[in-house]
């Protein structure tokens, strides 16, 4: 078996090898590694070699959180429509000279746009 690359301090990803560690089951070299998020992990050596970007697992997390973000579904509400997410319902509010009015909260924000629209109405 040949003996694994000196790799102690080197960054591969997200992880900067810290030092070795004792071989895992299978008998292959693992490396303490510590990653920018602040945990550490092992990481077998032949995954390093491999130069993929790398973390301790936090980057796949990352990734699906911006993935999740871009898909936010509240994203194109009508006019003087919010959704409020602790209470899952959509508030409507409609501003009169720079004060906000909160016109209530409805299931949908097909509901609370009606609801903005009658007092748009209204004031006009
Ligand atoms: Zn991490």
């Amino acid at each position: 078996m040949t003996v694994a690359s000196e790799l102690t301090g080197q960054r591969f990803g997200k992880l900067v090898v810290v030092k070795r560690v004792a071989n895992d089951k299978w008998g292959l070299t693992q490396w303490s590694c510590k990653c920018d998020c602040g945990k550490t992990c092992g990481v077998a050596g032949h995954v390093l070699n491999q130069g993929r970007t790398i973390s301790c697992g936090c980057f796949r997390e990352e990734e699906s959180r911006k993935h999740n973000h871009r898909k936010a579904p509240y994203r194109d509400l009508p006019r003087g429509v919010y959704y409020i997410s602790q209470r899952g319902a959509y508030r409507a509010s409609i501003t009169i000279d720079n004060k906000t009015k909160h016109l209530g909260y409805y299931d949908t924000p097909e509901e609370a746009h009606k609801e903005y629209l009658r007092k748009v109405n209204e004031v006009d």
